[in-house]
């Protein structure tokens, strides 16, 4: 379906993607399911917290240099999005700028709740410009105020007679999707709707979709040998860099899951081709993804000599270490667009994959296509057993006991703790870049090595914690606690499970 940016909300991925948080099974039964549209998710008899998808909404837009955030809701709601807030300007200034972004909630309470806060809202948004003159201001809702039906929508049309920069509403209340990658869509529905300009004249420029430009430099001067210039978003981005997005030469991401809505919405509205390709993670994601840039630009053979150059320098290194990481088993526990991307990138390096759980599963995008990380597993006949779950982790320790890996590599601090605590070497893949390029790749091969070398922390802090688990739980297949939508047996998705 079409993205609709005459809208001021948007649907969630369950929505607009069919997308679930429950199955167990395998890669190609989950495949199979989604493109005989037989795919549905499970929900469960017993779920732990999970994460509200505000944080992503948030967190990428307060990221964004110079505006405000206005969150109207409950002080607890408005923190979801100050972690990434923080680390963004802690980023800044390594680089040596300023970020002079504010992020203000309108604590509502239990009177609000009772009887509207839409002049509070109102009159809060007015102080907060006439005080740090943002550059633009996005006004986010919560779940008390979508209880309440607070019409955000209306007061912000009325603001934008007074304030004279862009605002817009962000619709990101908790409730709506179990999905917190739905905050990224979100987010981007919000700049597309209340920034960005069609273009006037093409710049040479990439966007370039990320988290925390870790690897800025890298990248600048890889993007340099082709002739483009990257324009990171959104954290540090300006306003004015985001109101010329239109005009680059290509959209690209470090991420699908991240970069889907945005790279699709500009190549629908303005033409901006989006370059959809496996993650720059590995030898082969990092290929494939420079090439795919190269043909979208239309510089093939600067990319070419680039490979060439770069492989001759690094492929003997990492063929050296692989011959230590053969045969070692792993478990992963990611966001989709990590889970079936580091996955392909363990398998390169020799080692097996013994379950990939995502925290969420995409059967298609916005553009109507598998994503291009399951679409490169199914082509070269890869298969292993898979879950989704949105970070349940008493279903990680399960799968953990169950197959014994040799390590658990998660992107979420939160999981990887609960491994290291059972006893399993665990790497926290945090920064989105720990993968990245050739360099990348090696040094994450010897990250792999410095955690299953030294195994005296995991085992003594196993040693000393008792966890809640028993082994009734221990028993279980993770499967147990899915319960299937009627008329679906979950017979294929056993059969997976207990194979
Ligand atoms: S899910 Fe709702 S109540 Fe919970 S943090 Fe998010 S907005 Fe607040």
């Amino acid at each position: 379906m079409a993205i609709q940016l005459d809208l001021s909300d948007i649907g969630t991925r369950e929505s607009r993607l069919g997308s679930i948080t429950g199955y167990a099974g395998d890669l190609k039964d989950l495949a199979r399911r989604s493109e005989c549209g037989t795919l549905r998710g499970c929900s469960r008899c017993f779920s732990q917290s999970s994460t509200c998808l505000s944080a992503c909404a948030l967190s990428q837009l307060s990221g964004i240099r110079d505006v405000a955030v206005v969150h109207h809701g409950p002080a607890g709601c408005s923190t979801t999005g100050t972690q990434s807030f923080r680390v963004t300007k802690q980023v800044a200034k390594k680089r040596g700028i300023e970020n002079h972004t504010v992020y203000i909630g309108t604590d509502m309470d239990e009177n609000d709740t009772i009887f509207g806060a839409g002049e509070k809202l109102a009159d809060i948004v007015r102080t907060t410009y006439r005080r740090y003159h943002p550059q633009a201001i996005f006004v986010a809702s919560s779940c008390a105020a979508g209880v309440i039906g607070e019409d955000i929508d209306s007061i912000v049309d009325d603001l934008r007679e007074e304030i004279p920069v862009p605002i817009a509403p962000v619709h990101c209340e908790g409730f709506k999707s179990r999905i917190w990658a739905t905050g990224f869509d979100i987010s981007d529905h919000a700049v597309l709707t209340s920034i960005v300009e069609p273009p006037k004249e093409k710049r040479n420029t990439i966007n370039f979709k990320n988290f925390y430009e870790s690897a800025r430099p890298e990248i600048i001067k890889i993007f340099a040998e082709f002739g483009v210039k990257p324009v990171f978003l959104y954290a540090n981005a300006t306003v004015d860099e985001l109101r010329h997005m239109s005009e680059a030469r290509a959209t690209v991401c470090i991420c699908g899951t991240l970069g889907n809505y945005l790279g699709t919405a500009l190549e629908q509205e303005y033409g901006v081709p989006y370059v959809r390709s496996i993650n720059p993670l590995g030898v082969t994601g990092f290929e494939t993804w420079l090439r795919a840039i190269g043909k979208a630009i239309g510089e093939e053979e600067k990319v070419a000599a680039y490979i060439a150059r770069e492989r001759a320098i690094y492929l003997p290194k990492i063929e050296e270490v692989k011959k230590e990481l053969r045969g070692l088993r792993c478990v992963i526990g990611m966001g989709p667009g990590y889970t079936f991307e580091v996955s392909r990138v363990l398998q390169e390096l020799g080692m097996e994959v013994a379950w990939g759980a995502a925290w969420h599963y995409d059967k298609q995008y916005d553009n109507g296509k598998v994503p291009p990380s399951m679409d490169y597993l199914l082509k070269h006949g890869q298969n292993f057993k898979a879950s989704v779950a949105d970070q349940q982790n008493f279903e990680v320790l399960n799968i953990l006991n169950r197959e014994q890996p040799d390590l658990y590599l998660s992107r979420h601090p939160g999981s990887t703790v609960w491994a290291i605590k059972q006893g399993f070497p665990a790497l926290f893949v945090a920064d989105e870049y720990m993968i990245f390029g050739y360099k990348g790749t090696l040094d994450f091969a010897y990250e792999v090595l410095n955690a299953i070398r030294n195994r005296s922390f995991e085992k003594n802090l196993a040693a000393h914690v008792k966890l809640p688990y028993t082994k009734w739980w221990y028993d279980q297949n993770v499967d147990a606690l899915l319960e299937h939508p009627k008329g679906d047996t979950g017979a294929d998705q056993q059969a997976a499970g207990e194979a």
